[in-house]
């Protein structure tokens, strides 16, 4: 960390962070990462369901399934090694609490382009067909967190991002005549530094806002979820395979590939709890002390005896451990599940300081266009 002037800071090494940074580093700019772990991708870009969405996922956002469409074949062209299709993916239909019927399920496939027929009888036949309407075959993957993370970590080397690793971004404020100074404390080196940019990315995911708040700037409105997935192994006529209960309080269970067991998810029961960051200062809580302070109580039998119900064989996984996140959403979401990227340039009206979430791996070449500008124009441009 040399303690001059930056074209970009970056603050945050999930997948977004590094993405970014790379992107900006190979447009010839000087560009330093700051991660406040030891290492990077250790939070949601890692404890997440692995699922490179194509679509499917969104029935009732017919824009979040359209760009999940277009994004996938760019996301598994870009990373091909870290794309595991080696499985096949149905997803069910609930028939009773369901928000989507089959046949609306089929049209809004049909309208975003997603293949989808009627999965063999075999398959079928898995599901109690008093709760399950119909199963569907669907052309989805899952992604490898680990070599993602070795692949980003490998393109922003070659263009030489400088990430700092154990250091965290404290807070920051502009200068005058232009420009950007940031607080940074970094483990290895010890101390306070103060490092000057042009542009501040912060892609801190659920603690955007710990960021704002220290800085004395208003809040973006996020809500947040304590969140658990059982990693299981799966029995025989699950495995090789992943199933989506749609729409409603559901399961999913799919190959998590970076440790070789599969995740389980359920609507109801991987949420333990919420809370929300309002746009006064004041309500701000820092979201990774209460991921530390949580005593992780594991939802796994409950998640098992209702997904159960609907797929016998469910009852036959065992339990290995969980994975445990905070997961941000923008609050509209909570209206159709929705996904869009969060992006705001020149936030509360300051040049320069940039906040991008995104609500799934592949939202990243929703905000990229954006990014390309700034770097190009200067931050007024976006
Ligand atoms: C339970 C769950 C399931 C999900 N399932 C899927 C799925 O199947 N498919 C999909 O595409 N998406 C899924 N998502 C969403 C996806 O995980 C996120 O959209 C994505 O990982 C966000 O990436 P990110 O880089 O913004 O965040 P993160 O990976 O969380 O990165 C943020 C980084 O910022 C660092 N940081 C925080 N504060 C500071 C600071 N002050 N200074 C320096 N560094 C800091 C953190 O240590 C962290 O490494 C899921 C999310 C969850 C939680």
């Amino acid at each position: 960390m040399k303690k001059d002037i930056y074209d970009s800071i970056i603050i945050g090494g999930g997948f977004y962070g590094l993405y970014i940074a790379d992107f900006i580093a190979s447009q010839g700019k000087r560009v330093l990462l700051c991660e406040y772990e030891d290492s990077c991708m250790t939070h949601a870009s890692y404890n997440n369901q692995a699922r490179i969405h194509s679509g499917y996922h969104y029935p009732r956002s017919l824009l979040t399934g359209m760009r999940s469409c277009l994004s996938f074949p760019r996301f598994i062209k870009e990373f091909p090694d870290c794309v595991i299709d080696d499985f096949a993916k149905y997803y069910a239909i609930g028939r009773i609490l369901g928000k989507v019927t089959a046949q609306q399920f089929q049209n809004f496939c049909q309208h975003i382009g997603a293949p989808c027929q009627p999965a063999p009888s075999n398959i079928c036949r898995l599901f109690n067909s008093h709760y399950i309407e119909a199963v569907f075959d669907a052309r989805e993957f899952a992604f490898d967190a680990t070599i993602l993370r070795d692949n980003i970590l490998q393109r922003c080397a070659s263009n030489g991002v400088e990430i700092c690793t154990g250091t965290q971004v404290l807070e920051f404020r502009q200068i005058a005549g232009g420009g950007l100074e940031t607080d940074i404390t970094s483990k290895k080196e010890g101390g306070l530094f103060t490092i000057r940019c042009r542009n501040l990315y912060n892609c801190t995911y659920a603690r955007i806002n710990k960021l704002n708040a220290a800085s004395g700037i208003r809040l973006i409105p996020l809500k947040h979820e304590m969140t658990e997935m059982a990693l299981v192994e799966v029995p025989e006529e699950i495995q090789n395979r992943g199933f989506t209960v749609m729409c409603g309080p559901f399961f999913s269970i799919m190959p998590f590939p970076s440790r070789q067991l599969y995740t389980l998810s359920h609507v109801r029961y991987t949420p333990h709890y919420e809370w929300y960051d309002k746009e006064e200062n004041d309500t701000y809580t820092d979201a990774y002390r209460i991921l530390a302070e949580d005593p992780k109580h594991s939802s796994y039998q409950a998640m098992v005896h209702d997904a159960a119900r609907y797929m016998p064989s469910i009852g036959k996984t065992v339990y290995r451990d969980s994975l445990w996140e905070v997961k941000t959403v923008l609050p509209i979401s909570e209206v159709d599940d929705s996904r869009p990227i969060l992006f705001k340039s020149n936030y509360a009206g300051i040049s320069g300081y940039h906040c991008i979430m995104g609500g799934k791996i592949d939202n990243i070449y929703d905000c990229m266009d954006f990014i390309r500008q700034i770097e190009r124009n200067g931050p007024s441009s976006s």
